[in-house]
């Protein structure tokens, strides 16, 4: 099973991402994980990669494409993985086309409204890269992460003024991967659907594994 999440920033592909894989017992990849955990290799590349996330940019295609190529080839991810936050581009999806044969893409659909309800809110565990919300999905203890207990943190780029850079980029960026996806989906190379994506967690989840579960059969 090959799925690809797709959706503006605080649609909620992080959390879909962790609750679809442990569903389906298939590795996840998240690009936004792999660049903050990249970022503490060496001065250059943290330099490179914060400056790119704390001003809201996306990083260099061929940056991003070479992390991901490496962790797809990884003997777990053979043949079964989310990718959360990747493709964010054309140039990035047909890259990823001629390395592995796509399945589903899944769009979560976000107002902006409930795009930066869901980002104020957002709490991270630094080290694992789980996600909570302190409204709609909180820690079972106050500020602290369900397995470790570590504290938790606001991202620095869920800050209001990054967020505004980060949605621009999406729009003239990741926007015309749609377009890509619908075109792929006719040719029968991928299966692409739209999620309403501004319902609860439990709901937007239960809709997406009911269209996986019915498609994955045929
Ligand atoms: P995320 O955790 O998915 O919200 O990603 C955080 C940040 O990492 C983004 O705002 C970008 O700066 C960078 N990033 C994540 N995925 C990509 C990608 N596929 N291409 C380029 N930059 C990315």
């Amino acid at each position: 099973m090959r799925i690809i999440m797709l959706g503006a920033p605080g649609s909620g592909k992080g959390t879909q991402t962790q609750l679809l894989s442990k569903y389906f017992y298939i590795p996840f990849i998240s690009a936004g994980e792999i660049l903050r955990q990249e970022s503490k290799k060496n001065e250059k590349t943290k330099s490179y990669i914060e400056n790119k996330i704390n001003q809201g940019k996306l990083v260099n295609n061929s940056f991003i494409i070479n992390l991901i190529k490496k962790k797809i080839k990884k003997k777990n991810c053979f043949n079964k993985f989310i990718l959360d936050g990747f493709p964010r581009t054309i140039k990035q999806a047909e890259s990823l086309k001629k390395h592995i044969k796509m399945q589903f893409v899944i769009h979560l659909k976000i107002s902006t409204h409930n795009i930066l309800n869901r980002i104020t809110g957002r709490l991270i565990h630094t080290s694992s890269g789980r996600t909570y919300h302190k409204t709609f999905n909180p820690p079972k203890r106050k500020n602290k992460d369900d397995l470790t207990g570590e504290l938790l943190s606001k991202r620095k780029d869920d800050d209001k003024k990054i967020i505004i850079t980060r949605l621009e980029e999406y729009r003239k960026l990741t926007t015309p991967l749609i377009d890509w996806f619908k075109k792929e989906d006719l040719k029968q190379n991928v299966k692409y659907i739209e999620i309403n994506a501004n319902k609860s967690i439990h709901e937007i989840n239960k809709k997406i594994i009911l269209y996986i579960n019915k498609n994955n059969k045929k």
